[in-house]
């Protein structure tokens, strides 16, 4: 049996730092932005290079909170990649802005860019990058493209935090970063948590202020905010994790590599990684348009696996309204219907790679 991913056999190798962890916050009991969550926001901001971390209660709400710190609302349009997860188009949604769907590129599963002048228009306030599986976005003409028509770039790194573009890690691109510690993502914690990263002091002020109920000071309100804070709980067993990312990361392109190795010549396409980037595989995906078939055989030989995403955003139910036809954005479309993701988790032993590449193998012969 090889299942998608095993959140317990991580926490059996930490259990003792983590449940210390835990039993520091119960005898402090400071649960609201307690001390193990500055200490966080402090590690967490650096691996992204960026001078400012503020813990969120989730990803959702950090994209949420970035676009309210950057004053988009109704009347706005916000450019983003619709082959996502719906965390990063209903927080567009909620502000009362519109999304605007750009294709993707079918290589790297990320927005193309050449495609954003289409989607450009007196409305348009920002641009949301998604680093879908792990590999960071085509950032360059993004922020090139941004920066001539006077447009926000916020990243969505929830699956991401730890990839590089260009000597720079993810997060610290473009205007805010925004990072989920969902327990499935590279750096998971025990519950629901998000952070934005930010290098603009003024926007990471702001973040602050609107996760406090909108209030600088306890009880005054300057504007109307959020209740929506990392726990302290959670950052606490996020301080034990976050020392084995860079090790977890790699061990994750050592699981890519060897499935690559294995699978090559296999009639799949194989995820790759693009130039100047360095991927961290939240997921190892390869695409098929036998898909379904591969996944039941997979299934029935005992091995995990998940379709990220089925239904790109702009044919879900609750964006028909916007009016994308069926051949509006082809290939999210044609990537949807044939991706499969692997067995893809830091434990994952070498044995478990084999057995799940011969088992493709086997299909496909
Ligand atoms: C997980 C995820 C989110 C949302 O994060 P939550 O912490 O679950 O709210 C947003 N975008 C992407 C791409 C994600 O994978």
């Amino acid at each position: 049996m090889v299942p998608i991913l095993d959140l317990k056999v991580q926490y059996q190798a930490l259990r003792a730092e983590v449940d210390a962890a835990i039993h520091g916050v119960l005898e402090r009991a400071e649960f609201i932005l307690g001390p193990e969550v500055k200490e966080f926001e402090r590690r967490c901001g650096s691996l992204c290079a960026c001078e400012r971390g503020v813990g969120v209660a989730s990803g959702t709400d950090a994209i949420r909170l970035a676009l309210a710190a950057l004053e988009i609302g109704p009347g706005d349009e916000v450019i983003t990649s619709p082959f996502t997860f719906i965390g990063t188009a209903s927080p567009i949604s909620r502000s009362g802005a519109t999304p605007v769907f750009v294709d993707i590129d079918p290589r790297t599963f990320n927005l193309d860019a050449a495609l954003l002048p289409q989607a450009l228009s007196p409305r348009t306030r920002a641009i949301i990058a998604v680093h879908l599986y792990g590999q960071p976005a085509d950032m360059m003409p993004i922020l090139d493209f941004a920066r001539q028509h006077k447009l926000f770039v916020i990243e969505d790194a929830a699956q991401a935090l730890g990839a590089v573009y260009r000597d720079q890690p993810v997060g610290s691109l473009g205007d805010m970063g925004c990072l989920s510690f969902f327990p499935t993502k590279n750096l998971g914690c025990y519950g629901d948590g998000g952070m934005i990263v930010t290098r603009n002091a003024a926007l990471a002020e702001k973040v602050d202020v609107l996760r406090r109920q909108g209030s600088r000071q306890k009880y005054l309100a300057d504007r109307v905010g959020y209740n929506s804070r990392l726990d302290t709980l959670q950052a606490a067993i996020l301080n034990v994790k976050i020392k084995y990312l860079a090790a977890w990361n790699e061990r994750r392109r050592q699981i890519a590599h060897r499935y690559g190795e294995l699978l090559s010549g296999t009639a799949v396409v194989l995820p790759t990684e693009a130039p100047g980037c360095r991927h961290v595989f939240h997921q190892f995906t390869l695409r098929t348009p036998r898909r379904d078939a591969l996944a039941a055989h997979l299934h029935a030989k005992g091995i995990g696996t998940m379709i990220y995403y089925p239904v790109p955003l702009h044919r879900q139910k609750v964006y028909e309204p916007l009016g994308y036809g069926p051949d509006s954005l082809p290939n999210s479309e044609k990537v949807a219907a044939e991706v499969l993701s692997l067995p893809m988790y830091p434990e994952l032993t070498d044995v478990q790679i084999s057995h799940v590449a011969l088992t493709i193998k086997e299909f496909f012969s």
